[in-house]
């Protein structure tokens, strides 16, 4: 652990909860390493709290604590600049009081995944995030989509994001100016195992952070309006051998050069797409982004760099064979930014490992948009829509053994419970309103 920098003495001890909001409790920073044995108590119930500062009906009520255990490790300190003023968070585990993990904690729901996968299979899995968010402020006006003006005008903010990142250990790979007026969007690069999804709250959290001290709200709300692009947050993710390193998706010999591992593991994801939904596309207004023609996916199609499928292909043939490997990804088109990162990567690795086990055979891939496919045309290549609302996509979970399986029941039966409840709350709501809603909590 590196010393903060700004020596910040109260320190905030950050956790995900089901919805993706962080909540907290903060301590003294002399106290972090006692409080990294015991933890801090927060009632259980806490696990079903809602996004309307609410908590839903649930199996706790008023009893019983958990610890929220900071892991000493994650802990990212971001030094003062001008007009910062320095950011500070340690990310903690939810344990029990006797010290075992709490089967409600998502950080360890995504650990044991990828223990699984690498028990399983001797593979190691690595993400890496596309960001996409909205800027909007007094007397911004925002200039033409994707070009330099538009980059220009959020200086020095865009200089500070990409700084203060860069010091709490995120790899950020670009930031541009993207297809929405006011949209930007911030890529970082591959992080192996669960750095991913700290690294990917930490990065959420120090945009909006920023951004409003410079006078801006960022905003990741998957819809602005009906009538703008959405704001997704594409999953690239890669599989390498645990043992030698060895990246494993890449195979030249193979169709896409996509090796048979990386085939069943898409073939899994593909499968058990509806259900994986609720927690990559998880609140009503994720279904207003969603859907053909927007580039966010519509049916659960593979595809070689096809932006319309739900899993693409991310080759640089102009790389030598060892690097190109190396670099050569897939891409989980679906997700958006309104949800807990653990229980997404968790999903997905659930769903990628499954494909492994089964023996999945390699999907069909998909070279034209499968809105341009008769539906008995999709249909042969075993292609479906994607639910098109939120309760579609928890009656799929609802249906699905298998992916109900991957969750402990507590955690699942709490999320659906909170799933439930928004969607009954927004029901009345018409599409614009529920933007709007949404826009003021992500
Ligand atoms: N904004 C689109 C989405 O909602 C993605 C555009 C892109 O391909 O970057 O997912
Ligand atoms: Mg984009």
């Amino acid at each position: 652990m590196t010393a903060p920098s700004n020596a910040a003495t109260v320190v905030p001890l950050g956790w995900q909860d089901l919805c993706g909001i962080t909540r907290v409790r903060a301590v003294r920073a002399a106290d972090l390493p006692s409080k990294a044995q015991t933890g801090l108590g927060f009632p259980t119930c806490g696990q079903a709290m809602d996004l309307f500062d609410g908590i839903v009906a649930n199996r706790w009520g008023a009893l019983g604590d958990v610890r929220q255990r900071p892991a000493l490790d994650t802990r990212v300190s971001v030094a003062p600049m001008d007009r910062y003023p320095g950011f500070d968070l340690v990310l903690a585990d939810s344990v029990l009081p006797d010290g075992t993990p709490f089967d409600c904690c998502t950080r360890h729901l995504l650990r044991s995944a990828l223990e699984e996968l690498r028990r399983d299979t001797g593979l190691e899995f690595a993400a890496a995030f596309e960001h996409e968010f909205t800027l909007t402020g007094d007397g911004f006006a925002p200039d033409l989509v994707m070009s330099l003006a538009a980059m220009r005008q959020v200086q020095p903010l865009a200089e500070a994001m990409v700084s203060a990142l860069t010091q709490a250990g995120v790899p950020v790979e670009a930031i541009e100016p993207e297809f929405g007026k006011g949209q930007y969007e911030l890529s970082t690069g591959h992080l192996w195992g669960i750095a991913a999804a700290d690294k990917l709250v930490v990065t959420r959290e120090i945009i909006r952070d920023v951004a409003r001290h410079f006078g801006f709200r960022a905003s990741f709300v998957p819809k602005v309006s009906l009538s703008r692009p959405g704001n997704g947050a594409h999953v690239h993710f890669s599989l390498r051998e645990a043992a030698t390193g060895r990246p494993v998706l890449y195979d030249p010999a193979a169709p896409d050069g996509l090796g048979d591992a990386g085939a069943a593991f898409v073939a899994g994801i593909l499968r058990h797409a509806a259900s994986i939904l609720p927690f990559a596309a998880p609140t009503p207004v994720s279904y207003l982004r969603l859907g053909p023609g927007r580039w966010s996916s519509g049916f659960n199609a593979y595809g070689p760099a096809n932006r319309e499928a739900l899993v693409r292909t991310c080759d640089l043939p102009m790389l030598e064979p060892a690097r190109r490997a190396a670099a050569y990804n897939l891409e989980f088109r679906a997700a958006d930014n309104a949800g807990n990162p653990y229980l997404l990567l968790a999903m997905l690795v659930r769903a990628g490992l499954h494909g492994i086990r089964q023996g999945y055979p390699r999907p069909p891939s998909l070279t034209v948009d499968p809105s341009s496919l008769d539906e008995a045309g999709r249909a042969k290549m075993g292609i479906v829509p994607l639910p098109g609302s939120l309760a579609a996509a928890l009656a799929a979970f609802a249906a699905d053994p298998v992916a109900r399986s991957w969750l402990p029941e507590a955690l699942a039966e709490t999320f659906v419970a909170i799933k439930t409840a928004e969607v009954e709350r927004v029901r009345d709501l018409d599409p614009e309103a529920i933007c709007e809603l949404y826009a003021r909590i992500f």
